[in-house]
């Protein structure tokens, strides 16, 4: 990498209109904020994105499963030990689940390190008749309803870059010191089946992991790979100001990287074709997943494919599909076999939240696991119907007790909504919740 080629490269997309992007009052100061930006080193390094790219290929072609999950919205309090470790340790012990059921490589995608921007369905928002921004995530306002908070602030972008590296920097040392290593991931697991009631009708499944491992350790067998995992960072590649700042040119190959991030995706709100998001994502090498809701065509994701992978390259283009549990089976056939029909070679993953939320009588946000579980299920089974591999799964989750999603086996209900409602925009499976969902997830698996 050179830091000094990076200033002229990935301004193309600015002639081209761009949804969702925050208007900062202070232009002079944005500049100065990109500026510092381009000279700060690569979270990432450009061989870590070719190898996710790689792994995601193998997903594609029906030779892995993928599991990305984390916040809807990561924010500046939230970046502490404890909390990004326990996030860890639930996409640790969901994975070591799906690894098992599935007998495939499981490939660990987070949405963390740089998931602090977010697409807003209205611009502003009014309480008792006053109206201000919406809160856009930590890296553009405040969530105080002040017209202060509210009002974007470059120097955020800032804080986004340094928030997101001293978590990639705690994630990897998780991820290849010893905390990952399988058999206490396994005995975590063991843990939740034992002593929580949702855990309970997962016994058999646990009990099968232990008796592998068992084996496995009686036969002398000790890899290496039992004690570290890879896991990749990914975010919405939203605020283009600072997705660009930290694009560089490779020095190997001398392509480009967004080395914010391994893998960066495209939100509902910005995968209009010709416009810059879709653009951007176009030039650099990284992985790009793009989310598709409802009302997309198969026409629409054939030309995505056109711009975003243009050699059908397997691992390069992951459509997230977010249909929601009512839609699933009615509106994903058609993407799938037209897309599989022109050849190309994505991974097909299931957003299960995205498409099940609404709001409960008592004005919180929320999704019901039932519904999140059925999307799941519909995915597969459109998948199982026409031969395709149902690559994976996309979650909002976290690591703590909250309670913000409704259902699952420690039965959240509506009046339990208030008690740790803590999401800073979209409501999360919480760790019970996640833990079961890879259970039943597993069973899928295995049908
Ligand atoms: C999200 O992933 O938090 C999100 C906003 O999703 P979508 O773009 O699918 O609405
Ligand atoms: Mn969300």
């Amino acid at each position: 990498m050179n830091p000094s080629q990076s200033a002229p490269v990935g301004q193309f997309w600015r002639d081209l209109p761009a949804a969702q992007q925050p208007e900062y009052p202070d232009r002079e100061a944005l500049r100065g904020v990109i500026a510092d930006l381009e000279s700060y080193p690569p979270l990432v390094f450009a061989g870590e994105c070719d190898q996710l790219r790689a792994h995601l290929g193998a997903v594609a072609r029906g030779e892995a499963f993928l599991l990305q999950g984390g916040d809807c919205a990561e924010t500046f309090g939230g970046v502490s030990a404890g909390q990004i470790r326990d996030k860890l340790k639930t996409l640790l012990q969901m994975s070591a689940v799906l690894t098992y059921a599935a007998s495939l490589p499981v490939v660990k995608v987070g949405r963390i390190a740089g998931q602090y921007s977010k697409p807003r369905s209205a611009p502003t928002e009014t309480r008792d008749g006053v109206t201000l921004p919406s809160y856009r995530g930590d890296s553009i306002n405040g969530m105080e309803f002040t017209p202060e908070a509210r009002t974007p602030d470059p120097e955020r972008l800032k804080r986004m870059y340094h928030a997101s590296t001293s978590t990639l920097n705690l994630v990897r040392a998780f991820a290849t010191g010893g905390y990952a290593d399988l058999r206490q991931v396994h005995s975590w697991n063991q843990d939740f089946v034992r002593s929580s009631p949702a855990g309970r009708r997962y016994e058999s499944l646990a009990r099968e992991i232990d008796r592998a491992l068992s084996f496995m350790n009686a036969c002398g067998a000790d890899p290496g790979e039992l004690g570290a995992v890879e896991f990749y960072a990914s975010h919405e590649a939203l605020i283009l100001d600072y997705e660009s700042a930290l694009t560089r040119t490779d020095s190997r190959t001398g392509r480009l990287y967004d080395v914010s991030a391994h893998m960066v995706w495209i939100g509902e709100r910005t995968r209009q074709l010709d416009h810059a998001h879709v653009a951007f994502a176009a030039e650099i090498r990284n992985p790009i997943g793009v989310k598709l809701g409802p009302s997309s065509t198969a026409e629409e994701a054939l030309a995505l494919i056109d711009r975003l992978d243009p050699e059908r390259e397997p691992g390069r283009l992951t459509f997230i599909t977010r249909m929601g549990a009512r839609a699933v089976r009615d509106r994903l056939p058609e993407l799938v076999e037209k897309v599989t029909a022109e050849g190309a070679q994505v991974v097909w993953v299931c957003d299960p939240m995205h498409g099940n939320t609404f709001e409960a009588a008592s004005g919180h946000k929320t999704r019901r696991f039932d519904d999140v579980l059925d999307e799941v299920r519909g995915f597969f089974e459109v998948h199982r119907a026409l031969g395709t591999h149902p690559g994976g799964i996309h979650v909002e989750l976290t690591g703590d007790d909250v309670t913000e999603c409704l259902g699952g086996g420690d039965e959240i209900l509506v009046d339990h909504l208030h008690r740790r409602y803590e999401t800073a925009c979209d409501p999360r499976l919480n760790r019970s919740q996640s833990l079961e969902l890879s259970f039943l997830v597993a069973e899928m698996l295995r049908q």
